[in-house]
Order: structure tokens, then sequence, then C-alpha cells
């Protein structure tokens, strides 16, 4: 599983980071969420989709 960060919609929030820093960074300089994994390890795929769902810009999509 991916998570794919749309830049253009993200408005850095920081929604995802707080609901899965495990997966979700954001950019010192603007705020912007990283995604710390280019492959989603099995065990953070939950913490993922949560904050998939938690951005209000829906700026996360999941590719399976
Ligand atoms: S919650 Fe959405 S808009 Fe906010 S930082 Fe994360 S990806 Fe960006």
């Amino acid at each position: 599983m991916k998570v794919i960060a749309d830049l253009d919609k993200c408005q850095g929030h920081g929604v995802c980071n707080m609901s899965c820093p495990e997966v979700f960074d954001l950019a010192e300089e603007d705020g912007h969420v990283m995604v710390k994994y280019d492959v989603i390890p099995v065990e953070l795929e939950e913490g993922a989709r949560l904050g998939v769902d938690s951005c209000p810009e829906l700026a996360l999509s999941i590719e399976e």
C-alpha cells in the first residue's frame, strides 16, 4: 500500500500528522505533508488509513 499526497491540495493543517505521526511528517519550510514511506509497512497501514481519512482537504489518497 502506498499513500499519495497531492501537495497542490495540502494546506499544512497537520491533522494527518496528529492522526498518525509514524507515517506523516510535516515539512519544516512550509508545513506540507511528507509521507515517510514509499511503501507503508503492514503494521502502520491502519494508522495510515486514519491519517488519509482525517485530511480535510482530501489531499491524501491510497494506492493498493
Ligand atoms: S491533513 Fe491534509 S492538508 Fe493537512 S497537512 Fe495533512 S495532507 Fe496536508
